[in-house]
């Protein structure tokens, strides 16, 4: 492996053990547990003085072909797998605090990111402030002597507001404290969180990374000495670790992750743009155009658009499910980042648990869309939804 080697080279073979065989494709090595030559070998091995492999909740040669893979394209010292991407953002949080201490989080947050920093964490004594992560101002005044983890998403779901990664970065130095970022939607080829200044990046490896629908998985990267201090017991002793076959899947997602993402985003694109023409639409948000509220800090932090869009339906719910019902290649789906492509109402799902209120804070209205573009032919797409719009009403 080279340090050198661009990100679609890292992507393919990055991180690769070969076996004595020689194989192309990578091997998945389904074992619990790992045999000794000698007790002595045994012993070296628990000591720590020799590498190798010792348990499969601690690492198996597929998973750390994975984790070595998502190091060279993140340009993180190191990683660990996870069953899921909830597992990855429950790690990265819970590893590293205790009763008593603080968070920051951006309240505009995946639905089960939030209930982990509102609702679990307190239950340990871990109190959280949740702001309107747009403004660091914001962030500056929720800072407490006991704040020790910043918590951001950025762009958000689903309406793919930003954060200034390096705002927040910056005021977190200022305390001591670490930026975690759940890194899904900007995907590890628009955005570098560690490049920013942040501390740690977490993915659902379920969504681009995978691409294709078919397994969970998660990974934290960090620098080497938060990983031993922080995650590397808890990981251990905790047991989130992601299965070797699931690993394996991920490795092949990957491959062909700078393929799919640059379709999805020229997609994504184009149907923005075509969805901002539209009369029946009564606002289109994507991190591509320029009409975005905060295309300033994209400019500064982000390097492509995004392969979802957000946009607003003039006629409301009914509009909505008019428009998702009608459309015969854009699947209903509350998934992402997936080569179909994927369409969903946040207010009746992936949103529904918060209130009325908090949704509107999110600026999720009755008529707000989220649309994951898929890999298909772009004017297959726009027909589609040229088609579907001519069935709503309005
Ligand atoms: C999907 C998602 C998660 C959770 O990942 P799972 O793999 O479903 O556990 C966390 N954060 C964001 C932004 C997501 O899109």
């Amino acid at each position: 492996m080279s340090k050198t080697w661009r990100p679609a080279t890292q992507l393919v073979h990055g991180g690769t053990l070969r076996s004595q065989y020689g194989e192309t494709s990578e091997a998945i090595y389904l074992t619990q547990g790992f045999v000794y030559d000698t007790s002595e070998a045994a012993e070296a091995r628990f000591k720590g003085e020799t590498d190798g492999f010792i348990y499969a909740r601690y690492g198996s040669p597929t998973n750390d072909m994975f984790e070595k893979r998502m190091c060279a394209l993140e340009g993180a010292e190191d990683a660990r797998a996870t069953a899921s991407g909830m597992a990855a953002v429950t790690a990265a949080i819970l590893c590293q605090l205790k009763a008593g201490d603080h968070i920051v989080a951006a309240r505009a947050l995946f639905g089960s990111c939030r209930w982990v920093v509102e609702t679990l964490a307190p239950k340990y004594g871990i109190e959280c402030t949740l702001v309107d992560g747009r403004y660091l101002e914001n962030w500056e005044k929720a800072i407490t002597a006991k704040t020790k983890v910043f918590f951001l998403e950025s762009p958000t779901n689903p309406t793919l507001e930003v954060v200034d990664i390096a705002g927040v970065a910056k005021l977190a130095n200022q305390v001591g404290a670490k930026v975690v970022v759940d890194n899904v939607f900007a995907t590890p080829l628009f955005q570098k969180p560690l490049e920013l200044g942040a501390h740690i990046v977490v993915y659902s490896a379920t969504k681009h990374i995978d691409g294709q629908g078919r397994c969970l998985g998660g990974v934290v990267l960090s620098d080497k000495e938060w990983i031993d201090e922080n995650l590397h017991d808890y990981f251990r002793h905790t047991g989130p670790a992601m299965s070797p076959f699931n690993a394996w899947t991920l490795l092949k997602g990957i491959e062909t992750l700078p393929l799919r993402v640059k379709q999805q985003t020229q997609n994504a694109a184009k149907i923005a743009d075509f969805l901002a023409e539209q009369g029946k639409v009564a606002k289109v948000i994507y991190p591509g155009r320029k009409d975005h509220p905060q295309a300033d800090i994209i400019a500064k932090q982000m390097t492509g658009g995004s392969t979802l869009v957000c946009f607003e339906l003039k006629g409301g719910k009914e509009a909505a499910f008019a428009l998702q019902n009608a459309l015969e290649i854009v699947k209903i789906s509350n998934n992402l980042g997936d080569s179909k492509s994927l369409i969903t109402h946040p207010a009746t799902t992936t949103h529904k648990n918060l209130t009325e209120e908090a949704r509107a804070e999110l600026g999720i209205s009755p008529g707000t869309v989220r649309l994951s573009a898929g890999i298909e032919d772009t004017d297959d797409l726009i027909e589609d939804f040229a088609r579907a719009l001519s069935k709503v009403s309005g």
